[in-house]
């Protein structure tokens, strides 16, 4: 018997015993009843009440025999009716079930399309093309076949953005999907892994020359044009490819030689390259760094700097922003713009999320136990957002640390966000619901509509840095930090501006009424003696500086 049979089977039997209690009620007031009628019969022939005249009351009046029947008939109606009350409840209950379980499994298939699924393209995403990927590699190597990678990036898409404006853009992006889905068979993989990045997973090709006519096809439909705002706009696309078991063993390596023969087509505007160990002297750099850089997190050779942030009413350090610094032997202090990028390439950005939350983490409860009010800003790459390892991690550190997660503030890029804008408010909204501060990093680059601005869970907006140093020399970008500025105080945001290199630029935001300000003109981002040297330092100047204007 399975499971919902023994339900069922439960839910009849409490009706059928909920029916018979109505029926022995039923049949216990019969009873009653033939009793009184036997006793007042009894009466009223022999005028008192003994034994003998209640059986003579009973053989001889056909009333009281008629009474007799009515317990058996309440019990066999009990009986019945409980039956057929609970055959009919039961089959309703069954077919409720039933409805509500299938229900349930489109909801967990629903669930899973989302979380494996790009929500723009409806093609599979990077997590779920890793996994295909993995799993084609185990097969292959059991069967003694292929696996084969196909790169691929649009040229220029950024610029394409940029003049038609993201709707455009997006439209651009399904299209291509759409129509690169009908040049592959239906066993290969079409992933979009992200902005204007696609790969294609081919199993067991015959030989190069397949591959190479797949790419003729892929870049075929790249010239068919796609009409746009009445114009009519031609793409290209670089392609990389690398296959096992010639380049590589398991999924990592294959996607990095992947991407070296990708940005190599890229770099020599080849349309496309297939991956051989000759390309790593072409970018000698990339290819170390991509080779070292899960060592450097393991290793500890990554650190933190922070950069100040200092509210522009108090002059004080309300706030550091942690920034992350690889210390390479070889190569000195190298830029997280360079090897975040890369990270996030080689999906070696979950770790290094992790080690940097926790870093920073664990020195802001040093400052805690200092009583040191500082709050820590955190980058979170647009990687981190796709899935739900950020936000369990988060939650397990609140609780294994005690940290108070308001003193926290989680930077995400704008464009980040709207990379995937479903699924980014779904996770920003469980961090706000874990009572994190968020702040939209680089705002001005991303955009994103007002509407969607109103319904993000944000606590800050941090104008990008183009606009602040532009201030300047570029009256348009005065009057764009100015309107965003008076855009986030009427949603209720505290505004940052960053990018601060000179005073006068700092006094105009002041006299803007800007919240917080950040910049190399306050002090770069510092080793951590570095910056707590600069702090006790500065809080005498600081307040010196804020009493000056006070005169
Ligand atoms: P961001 O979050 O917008 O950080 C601000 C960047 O601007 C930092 O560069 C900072 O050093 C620099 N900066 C600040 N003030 C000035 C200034 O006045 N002039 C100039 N020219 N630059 C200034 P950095 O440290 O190289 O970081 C670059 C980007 O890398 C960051 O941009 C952030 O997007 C990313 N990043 C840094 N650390 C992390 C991290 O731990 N995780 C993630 N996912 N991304 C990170
Ligand atoms: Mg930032
Ligand atoms: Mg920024």
């Amino acid at each position: 018997m399975n499971d919902r049979d023994t339900d069922s089977q439960l839910h009849l039997e409490i009706l059928k015993y909920g029916v018979n209690q109505y029926s022995i009620l039923a049949l216990s007031i019969a009873l009653f009843l033939v009793v009184i009628a036997t006793v007042v019969t009894a009466y009223q022939i022999a005028g008192a009440v003994t034994m003998s005249g209640m059986a003579h009351a009973q053989s001889t009046s056909f009333a009281l025999r008629i009474l007799d029947l009515m317990p058996f008939v309440f019990a066999v109606w009990g009986q019945y009716t409980g039956y057929l009350m609970a055959r009919k409840a039961g089959a309703m209950i069954i077919q409720e079930t039933d409805k509500l379980r299938a229900e349930t499994t489109e909801w967990k298939k629903k669930s899973q399309h989302e979380a494996t699924h790009d929500a723009l393209t409806g093609l599979p995403n990077r997590e779920f093309f890793y996994k295909r990927l993995r799993d084609a590699l185990l097969v292959a190597s059991r069967n003694n076949e292929s696996v084969t990678i196909l790169l691929l990036n649009l040229d220029r898409f950024k610029e394409i953005n940029d003049a038609f404006g993201v709707k455009n853009g997006d439209y651009i992006l399904s299209r291509i999907a759409k129509d690169m889905g009908r040049v592959i068979q239906p066993q290969d993989t079409l992933a979009r892994l992200g902005g204007d990045e696609f790969a294609i997973l081919l199993y067991n090709l015959p030989d190069e020359a397949t591959a190479v006519a797949i790419v003729g096809r892929v870049q075929k439909v790249m010239q068919e044009p796609i009409l746009v705002a009445d114009e009519n706009i031609e793409l290209s696309a670089s392609m990389g490819l690398a296959s096992y078991p010639d380049h590589g063993n398991d999924a990592d390596m294959l996607m990095q030689c992947s991407s070296i023969a990708m940005y190599s087509a890229k770099k020599g505007q080849k349309g496309y390259l297939m991956y051989s160990p000759q390309l790593n002297q072409e970018n000698p750099r990339r290819v170390t760094l991509m080779g070292q850089l899960r060592g450097a997190i393991e290793e500890n050779l990554l650190e933190l700097h922070y950069q100040p942030k200092v509210d522009l009413l108090t002059d004080r350090v309300v706030a550091v922003e942690a920034l992350v610094r690889w210390r390479h032997a070889e190569y000195g202090n190298i830029s997280p713009a360079e090897f975040i990028p890369l990270a996030e390439r080689t999906r070696l950005i979950g770790p290094l999320t992790d080690w940097v939350v926790r870093t920073a983490v664990n020195q802001s409860l040093v400052w805690k136990a200092r009583d040191l009010k500082i709050g820590m800003s955190i980058n979170v790459s647009a990687k981190d957002l796709i899935d739900t390892e950020l936000v369990n991690m988060l939650e397990e550190l609140v609780t294994s640390t005690g940290i108070d997660p308001s003193a926290l503030t989680l930077e995400i890029t704008e464009s980040s966000i709207m990379a995937d804008p479903k699924r980014a408010i779904s996770v920003l909204q469980r961090l706000h619901g874990l009572r994190f501060n968020i702040s939209i990093d680089d705002f001005g680059t991303g955009y994103s509509s007002l509407s969607y601005l109103s319904r993000l869970p944000v606590h800050e907006i941090k104008i990008d840095q183009t606009f602040v140093r532009g201030m300047r020399t570029n009256s348009n970008d005065e009057t764009i930090v100015r309107a965003t500025i008076n855009l986030g105080h009427n949603l209720g945001l505290s505004v940052t501006a960053e990018g601060i290199e000179e005073e006068d630029i700092l006094m105009t935001l002041k006299k803007m009424r800007c919240d917080i300000a950040q910049g190399n003109y306050i002090s770069p981002a510092k080793s951590l003696p570095e910056l707590e040297a600069w702090m006790a330092n500065y809080s005498v100047k600081g307040r010196a500086a804020h009493q000056g204007d006070a005169e």
